[in-house]
């Protein structure tokens, strides 16, 4: 199959940005070992579909903003595309493109019904009213009903977004549609059909596959001294579980910068100050330190958990880590990564270790459909099985071809969704 540069179109395409030539970059590196036809991987290398809108929204001063609005599908070859909503000044259709790519192969590596999408609004969160959200995201979801809806698209929480842009979109797809439809969206509120433990997924997930990389490597968990960037829904909740499990959380940092205590934190009640305040700005004990600082104290294990491309060929060589958790997507340069497979810093990657989120919003889409609801024990060790064996059959790869856990994690995710392809056969 010729590529679509080679069919004449040689201007970068539409959804081209650093992110996404990463995300490209990653597939290229796996996709030789993942025994898939080369037309076939030439087909995944490019989304499906890419809708770009804009959101007229009035603002309480009673002025009319345009804000910009982008959804990128990368694959529904296995089922309903599944990606989160980020409300951010940085968002480009070219993130969205790079991160919808990757959901694909988190879903495959999951073993979940689904393909990969990622959405979100050009917009600064922390500077709009409740109510201005409220407008935007109704605005957002009326634009995006096209290519939404519970067998085809069905979105989630990401980035400054939470179970109340959730509810919205929900409330917003069902007045359209003139009856209840929960199943449009994960990361609800419970009362309107969220799962219990949704919330906690993700962090959760980035601990139970830290637990079993320190398994694996003879570690004890309630020994490692941990950092962890980003004190939001992953990395506040990460926190959490992490000291439950007896670990030792010396820092953690936000937008508003680092704290560290080499004694370890009180991440309880920082939780709930961060809950009440916002953000950590104001926290008054322990170290301050900036986010760069941050990411190069010496510990054990470095949890990101904030944003995309905070290691990078600046600071790969002066991390002082001994294992890094990617409880963010994207978090890792490629060049950076180079950098730490040389110097023999494992990575448990994004697709596999931030999985918990989309595998619980999975448990709350099956929930939704079949009116039935499970129990939080229930779902949390049925995200433990899912993870457990998604982290074994990334560890055996990778032990069998000698590749890093990312290769190997994006190997075993590629490798499923090719052979599905292949079985679709291509229309018409
Ligand atoms: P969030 O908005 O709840 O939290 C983000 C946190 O990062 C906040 O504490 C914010 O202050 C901080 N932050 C932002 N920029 C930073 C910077 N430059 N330095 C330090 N801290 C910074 O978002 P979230 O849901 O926790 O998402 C975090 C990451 O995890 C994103 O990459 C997201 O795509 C990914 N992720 C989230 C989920 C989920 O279920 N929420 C699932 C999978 C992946």
């Amino acid at each position: 199959m010729a590529s679509v540069h080679e069919a004449g179109l040689h201007r970068p395409l539409e959804w081209d940005s650093p992110l996404y030539r990463t995300a490209v970059a990653q597939f290229d590196q796996a996709v030789p070992y993942a025994d898939i036809d080369p037309d076939v991987a030439e087909r995944l290398r490019y989304p499906e579909r890419a809708f770009i809108v804009s959101c007229p929204v009035r603002l309480d001063d009673g002025r009319r903003v345009v804000f910009p609005g982008y959804r990128v599908q990368h694959s529904s070859v296995l089922g309903p595309t599944k990606g989160g909503i980020r409300y951010d000044p940085e968002v480009t259709l070219g993130e969205c493109a790079a991160l919808a790519v990757w959901m694909t192969w988190k879903c495959a590596l999951l073993r979940l019904p689904y393909g990969g999408a990622k959405g979100g609004v050009r917009c600064s969160p922390s500077k709009m009213s409740q109510g201005e959200l409220e407008r935007l995201t109704r605005r957002f979801t009326s634009e995006l009903l096209p290519i939404i809806g519970p067998k085809e698209d069905i979105p989630a929480p990401d980035l400054a977004t939470n179970a109340q842009t959730m509810a919205w979109m929900m409330d917003t797809y069902s007045m359209q549609k003139g009856h209840a439809v929960p199943e449009v969206v994960t990361g609800k509120p419970i009362s309107i059909g969220g799962s219990v433990f949704r919330h906690e997924a993700t962090g959760a997930g980035v601990v139970m596959t830290i637990a079993r990389a320190c398994e694996r490597l003879d570690w004890k968990l309630n020994e490692q001294r941990c950092v962890v960037q980003g004190f939001g829904n992953v990395g506040g909740i990460a926190s959490l579980e992490l000291i439950e499990r007896g670990a030792t959380v010396m820092a953690v940092s936000d937008v508003s910068g680092g704290i560290y205590d080499p004694g370890g934190l009180d991440i309880p009640t920082m939780s709930a100050y961060a809950a009440e305040h916002g953000s950590l700005d104001g926290w008054a004990t322990g170290v301050r330190v900036s986010n760069e600082e941050l990411l190069e104290l010496e510990c054990d294990i470095l949890v990101l958990a904030a944003r995309e491309n905070q290691v990078t060929l600046a600071n790969a060589a002066r991390l002082q880590c001994k294992l890094i958790a990617e409880g963010a997507n994207g978090p890792i340069s490629l060049e950076a990564d180079a950098i730490l497979r040389e110097r023999a810093i494992p990575i448990l990657p994004d697709v596999l270790t931030n999985a918990g989120g989309v595998t619980v919003s999975y448990f709350e889409w099956v929930q939704d459909l079949g009116r039935l609801f499970w129990g939080r024990d229930e779902i949390r060790a049925k995200l433990a099985e899912k993870m457990n064996d998604a982290f074994d059959r990334v560890w055996d790869v990778s032990s069998e071809k000698n590749l890093t856990l990312r290769t190997s994690a994006l190997v075993a995710g590629i490798r499923d969704v090719g052979v599905a392809l292949e079985a679709r056969g291509l229309y018409p």
